[in-house]
């Protein structure tokens, strides 16, 4: 892991600049983008107007919580345009979300906000360490999903050499990086630990892999999978965060130099945490749900918007804009298994506790006898899954369930599966999450 750390002349001022500097151009800008999109988009003035707050009443940057929320109701409900803030001959191209959870939703942008994005990326890669010059693998699918083309137009602007190859084809993805020797790697990090496979599977080691860096992201993941991702591909593994609704990839993202959760660019983006019942806002550090602001988009600004991730605000360390923690999971994947709240990622964190365990894992839910019951399917490692007899397979499960049932308090059932049981997600987000249960009329 050779990545470097930027030096101070290949950051802007606002990157380093004092709060007060930073506060003082949020306010300007929020006041701006609440009422750009007060006079332009029906929806929301209609909300304020409900709820008695005018964009006159915004006078500090507290003043944003008198205002209501959006969420991604707001977003189907006007769909496809219906929350564009310019005339639609401006907006010079539309995403639409993955659709994870429910029907896609359409954002658009102007030409503005698709340099704007740019710059975003572009700042991004630089805190993961990238540099003019370097090569770039984008394997994020492109077309509707931001990833691919988020990636693509950040790495143009930063002056990489982009490789588009997108999700999927593995063994082609292998063999570009054999042959053209690619210094960062841009995927999700499921997809990545399917590209470190193939590595594995054709013997090569991590110091003969040319990539220095990994911008990782469009997933919840923690610090076991970053420590797998680093050790089996010989790479910083830098998390990036982002989502359709507020741009797309580049809203935050971890600088190489400290690798302590996604920097905020909060020139562009205002965060709030809210508890996720009361939208109270909360003191930074206090957990809840992250809801952003965006403060210089055009074709689409969106004003409070709740994104259902659960994290909370960290402050400054690298750059003077605050952080954000690990995102634990979105409120609509927590598990709630016989009254303890659970995340994918808290289970993964224990499953990658056991080297000889891989990062691919379901979780399954079905219903037995009236009660929820879980069972956990993991993998060994390739080079140990045919080392280890059937009674100390069965042993790695035990181990793995008393792990889980005293670290997060839930019984489950273990099914340890030799290598490469488990079905690879090879274009999108991983789906880690099986339930089985009857649906409830
Ligand atoms: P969809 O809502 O259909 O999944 P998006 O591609 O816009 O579409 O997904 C954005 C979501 O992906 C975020 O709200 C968050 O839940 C998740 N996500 C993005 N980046 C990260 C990250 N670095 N860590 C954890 N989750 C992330």
């Amino acid at each position: 892991m050779t990545a470097k750390k930027p030096l101070p002349s290949d950051l802007e001022s606002i990157e380093t600049a004092s709060r007060d500097e930073i506060s003082a151009l949020q306010l300007q800008r929020l006041q701006w983008s609440v009422r750009h999109t007060y006079d332009n988009v029906a929806a929301f003035k209609a909300k304020c107007d409900a709820k008695g707050v005018h964009p006159d009443d915004l006078k500090t940057l507290a003043d944003l919580s008198k205002f209501p929320f959006t969420t991604k109701l707001d977003l189907r409900d006007n769909y496809p345009f219906g929350l564009f803030a310019v005339p639609r001959t401006q907006v010079v191209r539309v995403h639409a979300s993955s659709g994870t959870t429910g029907k896609p939703i359409v954002v658009g942008y102007t030409r503005q906000d698709i340099e704007t994005w740019a710059q975003l990326m572009a700042r991004s890669m630089r805190a993961a360490g990238a540099r003019a010059g370097d090569i770039c693998q984008i394997a994020y699918g492109y077309g509707l999903f931001t990833g691919g083309l988020g990636a693509h137009y950040g790495a143009e602007k930063l002056g990489c050499m982009v490789v588009p190859i997108s999700g999927g084809q593995t063994e082609k993805q292998v063999q570009l990086i054999q042959d053209f020797k690619p210094d960062i790697l841009m995927a999700t990090p499921s997809y990545t630990l399917v590209i470190a496979e193939e590595f594995e599977k054709l013997g090569i080691p991590p110091e003969e892999i040319s990539l220095k860096i990994g911008m990782f992201g469009a997933e919840p993941w923690g610090e076991g999978m970053r420590a797998e991702i680093e050790k089996k591909l010989g790479l910083d593994a830098i998390d990036i965060y982002g989502l359709t609704e507020v741009m797309g990839p580049g809203v935050a993202c971890e600088c190489i130099e400290s690798k302590d959760g996604p920097v905020i660019w909060e020139d562009h983006f205002y965060p709030e945490i809210i508890h996720p019942e009361t939208g109270e806002v909360l003191p930074d550090g206090e957990s809840g749900e992250l809801v952003f602001t965006s403060l210089t988009k055009q074709a689409m600004p969106v004003i409070r918007y709740r994104t259902r991730d659960l994290t909370r605000l960290l402050p400054a360390t690298s750059r003077s804009f605050r952080r954000i923690d690990r995102i634990t999971g979105r409120s609509d994947d927590m598990l709630i298994v016989r009254g303890v709240n659970v995340f994918p990622t808290q289970i993964e964190e224990q499953i990658l506790r056991d080297p000889r365990l891989s990062g691919n894992y379901q979780i399954v839910l079905s219903r037995e006898a009236h009660l929820d019951q879980v069972e956990v399917r993991c993998e060994l490692q390739r080079e140990i899954s045919f080392q280890l007899s059937d009674s100390e397979i069965v042993a790695v499960g035990k181990e793995l369930q008393h792990h889980i049932k005293t670290n997060i308090g839930i019984s489950t059932r273990i099914t340890v599966l030799k290598f490469d049981s488990i079905p690879r997600t090879l274009a999108g987000k991983a789906r880690r999450l099986i339930d089985e249960r009857p649906v409830q009329l």
